[in-house]
């Protein structure tokens, strides 16, 4: 496992309950003790050595000269008027990444990031034009959870990892944060309840279904016709549009009741078509699905939502559709709240002085 070590103490959050207890095996203590610090890591959600009160003061000691806990600093923090709360953090190298809390009537979802910017370039995505930066450590990613949690009201039930990044292509370190995050001597999060979306990494895909991981899978599908996805999507020139729904099918076959959610960012003029609608009933009756309708989230990316006549000529067609179709609200519209958004803006904020100001209205300033 790879971890972070910027100032000689290396991350204690992120390592698995296998990795504790080898480490006190290594220090000559019993494994037990592993077990007791995942607990106190993941369940209890510790900030100190000094909380762990059932280890002796010499481990306690003994942890902290060669551990931290945690590598996530706050840097901003966004509230909606709904409710939607988004976080810009800072890690021990100075990279940057978001997270975003979305509290609902019966539950509350966390979008976390997997990596720092994204390789992908999606045209619409304003995480596409940062390029990648590197991939997040499992501790990076599971702390996400356990800082929110600490910051909110709201208790978390959801996690999607949908924030910035391509979690495919952090595979080993995402499927390891799921695995902490849906133990339940871990974060206890239903494995149901956590969500893997990919923008469509068949070869991963293929793998996540053969080795029957138990989270949700989402894939990002933005458009039922391969020229147009090649066009916004440029990760469809590799992966084609057969074999992302064939990767789809070999997922849905491992399991008798899942499904897979399909989601598409409703985009004027370029996927919200009937003849879009038509196509996407075609495709995804088949499977066992469910599509995900996202209106457009504006990041000045030369991309606009539908409006009202154009979504509703797109919808009357998926109203006899075979499977659910959801239209997701728009949610922290007064915020920074599509992804990669407000990392750009704190960014601009702090490169232009001009705009500083009005960074610091809009967004929580954190001591
Ligand atoms: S939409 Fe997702 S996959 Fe595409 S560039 Fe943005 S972060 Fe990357």
């Amino acid at each position: 496992m790879e971890r972070t070590v910027i100032d000689n103490k290396e991350n204690l959050i992120g390592y698995s309950r296998e990795e504790l207890r080898r480490l006190f095996q290594e220090w000559g203590e019993p494994a037990f003790r592993g077990d007791q610090v995942y607990k106190w890591l993941y369940n209890k959600g510790a900030v100190s050595f000094d909380e762990m009160s059932n280890l002796p003061k010499t481990l306690r000691e003994q942890l902290a000269a060669h551990f931290r806990l945690g590598a996530l600093t706050l840097i901003a923090r966004e509230v909606s008027a709904d409710g939607t709360e988004k976080y810009l953090w800072e890690l021990r190298d100075g990279h940057r990444m978001e997270s975003v809390l979305i509290p609902e009537e019966r539950r509350t979802t966390l979008c976390i990031s997997s990596q720092v910017g994204c390789a992908l370039a999606c045209a619409f995505c304003a995480t596409g034009k940062m390029g990648f930066l590197r991939h997040l450590t499992t501790g990076e990613i599971v702390e996400q959870v356990l800082a929110a949690q600490r910051l909110s009201d709201h208790t978390i039930t959801n996690v999607v990892f949908m924030g910035m990044g391509e979690p495919f292509l952090n595979y080993n370190r995402v499927i390891q944060a799921a695995r902490i995050l849906g133990d339940p001597e871990g974060l206890a999060i239903a494995n149901r309840r956590i969500t893997i979306s990919t923008s469509g990494i068949v070869p991963a895909i293929r793998r996540f279904a053969r080795d029957k991981e138990p989270y949700g899978l989402a894939i990002s599908l933005h458009s039922p016709f391969q020229h147009i996805r090649q066009q916004i999507m440029p990760i469809a020139e590799t992966f084609d549009l057969r074999d992302l729904l064939d990767s789809a099918r070999e997922y849905v076959s491992q399991w008798r009741h899942k499904r897979i959610t399909f989601e598409y960012v409703l985009l004027k003029g370029v996927n919200d078509r009937p003849e879009d609608a038509r196509e996407l009933i075609r495709l995804l009756s088949p499977l066992r699905a469910k599509l995900n309708l996202i209106p457009y989230n504006d990041c000045d990316l030369g991309f606009e939502a539908p409006d009202d006549a154009r979504l509703n000529r797109f919808l009357e067609p998926l109203m006899r559709a075979p499977f659910t179709v959801t239209v997701r609200k728009n949610r922290g519209n007064d915020i920074s709240a599509a992804c990669g958004q407000l990392y750009v803006k704190v960014m601009k904020n702090e490169r232009t002085p001009r705009s500083r100001k009005k960074s610091v209205d809009k967004i929580i300033p954190l001591k």
